[in-house]
């Protein structure tokens, strides 16, 4: 092992799309500081755009196999700063993201409780801001540290330089440029006015059930409450990231977002298509976000498998691979869809993932 870092041949690559993918060269960082200041090696790999950074691989959809270069961040300590009415909390990128949302609920502060049970690292969940049930990691990030590959240098980004919007930042668009090493959010310790937000009917139930079955009012819930009815919706509707039989990368696409006067023309067509108007559900100003899922499903795809590559049938908007598909498999039968939505409904279909595929 080098300083901080150690370097495999002929490593396989982890993805909860259960597709092969292998690895020329994986490098593993372990110690951030040692490996940067001491191995020329890992900033010299870094600065190389052809060097794809890896997490947990639940975003990416491998359809080529072989990568040349791998970067994983293994380090994965965590902390935090109290302050008076809320806390500062850090975690390097290589800590499992559920972990650190489990830790902080079980800590009984606010903030990270919805994204309970969204799989992958720290450090990748800045990169499409992770969200579920209308919060996202933006709404208490507070800064990102970073190697930038291009500068090489180290430097520390607030929220506000990250521009983060819907499944979108600055580490998004600049998909070469920047390693996270670290993230910070800051945490409420107290419930904000309008806690528990449930903005979406499943998990209002869900809450219900909960409180009814642990024999507490609706206004004892605490985060690590939500956190739990969080799993159990997600558990309903979504294949088990942990189970390496059925493979995923959760939401295969991006809902749609549109013009305001598409979304009417649509909506006065279909009017049973959702529409979350701009502002609600986090769709932009003059824009409207679509709901993917309708329209997936109503093209008749839930359900629909070809050489083990599938959509999930308890949820449309989920591409899986019911054993053995390959990534072209997978990819093929996501362009089919985009396709087929296209002719249908005039509405481009963006894939959520990174597409592994030149
Ligand atoms: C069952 C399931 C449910 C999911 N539910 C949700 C959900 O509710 N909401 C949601 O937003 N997402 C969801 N996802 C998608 C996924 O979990 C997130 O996007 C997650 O943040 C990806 O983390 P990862 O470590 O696996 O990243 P990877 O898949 O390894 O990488 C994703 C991207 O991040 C880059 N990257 C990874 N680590 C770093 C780093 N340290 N520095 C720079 N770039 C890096 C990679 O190059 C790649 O571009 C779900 C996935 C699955 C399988």
């Amino acid at each position: 092992m080098q300083i901080g870092f150690d370097i495999q041949q002929d490593e396989a690559i982890a993805n909860t799309m259960q597709v092969s993918a292998l690895a020329g060269r994986y490098l593993q960082v372990f110690d951030v500081p040692a490996a940067l200041k001491n191995g020329a090696i890992c900033t010299d790999w870094l600065a190389d755009p052809q060097t794809l950074i890896v997490g947990g691989g639940s975003n990416i959809l491998f359809v080529r196999a072989q990568i040349d270069k791998v970067v994983h961040l293994a380090a994965a300590t965590f902390g935090y700063v109290d302050e008076l009415n809320t806390v500062l909390v850090w975690a390097e990128g290589g800590l499992g993201f559920d972990d650190w949302v489990r830790w902080t609920t079980h800590q009984g502060w606010y903030g990270l409780e919805c994204l309970a049970e969204i799989p992958g690292t720290v450090g990748a969940a800045p990169i499409q801001n992770v969200g579920a049930y209308g919060v996202q990691l933006s709404d208490v990030l507070v800064s990102v540290d970073v190697w930038d590959r291009v500068q090489q240098s180290r430097s520390v980004l607030p929220a506000a330089a990250c521009d983060f919007g819907y499944r979108q930042s600055c580490f998004k668009t600049e998909s070469h440029r920047w390693f996270i090493l670290r993230v910070t959010v800051r945490l409420r310790k107290t419930p904000a006015p309008d806690w528990p937000r449930l903005s979406y009917p499943g998990l209002v139930q869900a809450a219900d059930v909960y409180m009814a079955e642990s024999q507490r009012p609706l206004a004892l819930l605490t985060p690590h409450d939500l956190a739990q009815v969080v799993t159990r919706v997600r558990r309903q509707k979504l294949p088990d990231w942990r189970e390496p039989r059925l493979g995923s990368l959760g939401s295969f696409f991006q809902n749609p977002v549109v013009l305001n006067s598409f979304a009417a023309t649509l909506k006065a067509r279909w009017p049973d298509l959702p529409v979350y108007p701009q502002g609600a559900n986090n769709a932009p100003m003059g824009e409207a976000k679509l709901s993917a899922a309708w329209l997936i499903e109503q093209a008749g795809w839930r359900g629909f498998s070809h050489n083990n590559a599938g959509i999930y049938a308890r949820h449309a908007l989920v591409l899986v691979n019911l054993g053995g598909a390959t990534g072209a498999d997978l990819w093929g039968l996501a362009q089919r869809i985009q396709a087929d939505v296209f002719a249908r409904y005039g509405v481009r279909l963006v894939p959520e993932p990174l597409i592994i595929n030149n």
